[in-house]
């Protein structure tokens, strides 16, 4: 199987620590054979929107590229983190891990992190108007960190599957991102550091089976895909590697459609051919892919 596509790839105008050119980019796309890429950097909450407006303008200024698209990824966030934004209110937030310590910044780059009502209500930090005055092809919804929920798996599963939901009942969602990834790192005991022992990788196999088919059943009524994300293909526990590819296999079955995904944060693109044999050897076709609905071709 070939692949033809990667929707998920960040530039360097991403508020995390990507470092790819969309000259880089769009070179490594074409030579790979896409028939369609697109860039897509963070937006966790409004606090991100001046980089997604850079990316539009470099995206602009790069001029006119066959198949190459302008999408976005989203993270789920509260309406009280989106409030406190919005009052430029950051005393509470938090980013995690300098020196393997954590430390309170007044910069909520990855939204507010601490603080806020469990079970408090979802948002998406962007507008139909953002969507259009950006020119946003198509958006990526990701789980990108619990929301306010306490440290221990079945909350964390429970506060994961929540927000995939509410993101795949969203108008604006075109994509669930790296299904469930990240979980197994913030259902740890220790979340500062880098240690793999400290992560919490066969969380995945506590994920209740009416969890994976609820989801897959939201994708295929509302018309979403998932996402093939390269950190769930390659999960460097080889068991959950395996594991997760088999609920794709599921999810495949009940007829749930894919995008691909390098997710890219550092250059140089990556070779992909080992992702498209692993996808062949799982059975995966050519067929099992699709373009985000909203896209316009
Ligand atoms: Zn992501
Ligand atoms: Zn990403």
């Amino acid at each position: 199987m070939l692949l033809k596509q990667d929707f998920h790839i960040h530039t360097h105008c991403s508020c995390d620590s990507a470092n790819a050119s969309i000259a880089e980019i769009v070179q490594a796309c074409q030579s790979a054979g896409y028939e369609h890429f697109g860039i897509s950097d963070h937006l966790h909450t409004k606090f991100n929107m001046p980089d997604v407006e850079i990316s539009r303008r470099e995206f602009l200024e790069y001029g006119e590229v066959k198949g190459f698209h302008f999408g976005l990824e989203i993270s789920c966030a509260t309406a009280w983190e989106c409030e406190k934004i919005a009052k430029r209110d950051f005393a509470s937030c938090f980013t995690c891990e300098v020196n393997g310590r954590p430390f309170q910044t007044m910069t909520p780059i990855d939204g507010i992190m601490y603080g806020g009502p469990k079970n408090g209500p979802l948002m998406l930090d962007i507008t139909q108007e953002d969507v259009d005055r950006l020119g946003i092809e198509y958006i990526i919804g990701g789980v990108h960190k619990p929301n306010y929920t306490d440290q221990n798996p079945k909350d964390m599963i429970d506060d994961f599957f929540n927000q995939s939901c509410f993101m795949l009942n969203h108008e604006l969602v075109d994509i669930l991102a790296h299904p469930w990834a990240g979980l197994a790192f913030w259902s740890s005991y220790n979340i500062v550091t880098h240690d793999p022992a400290d992560l919490n990788p066969e969380v995945f196999l506590l994920i209740p089976q009416e969890y994976w088919d609820e989801l897959a059943h939201l994708m295929v009524t509302n018309n979403k895909l998932a996402e093939l994300n390269r950190c769930n293909l390659f999960n460097p526990n080889e068991k959950m590697a395996h594991f997760l590819m088999e609920k794709m296999i599921e999810w495949k079955e009940k007829g749930v459609k894919f995008t691909f995904a390098t997710d890219l944060h550092k250059a140089p693109y990556p070779d992909t051919t080992k992702a498209s044999e692993l996808l062949t050897k799982y059975g995966f076709t050519e067929d099992d892919f699709a373009l985000p609905p909203r896209l316009k071709i």
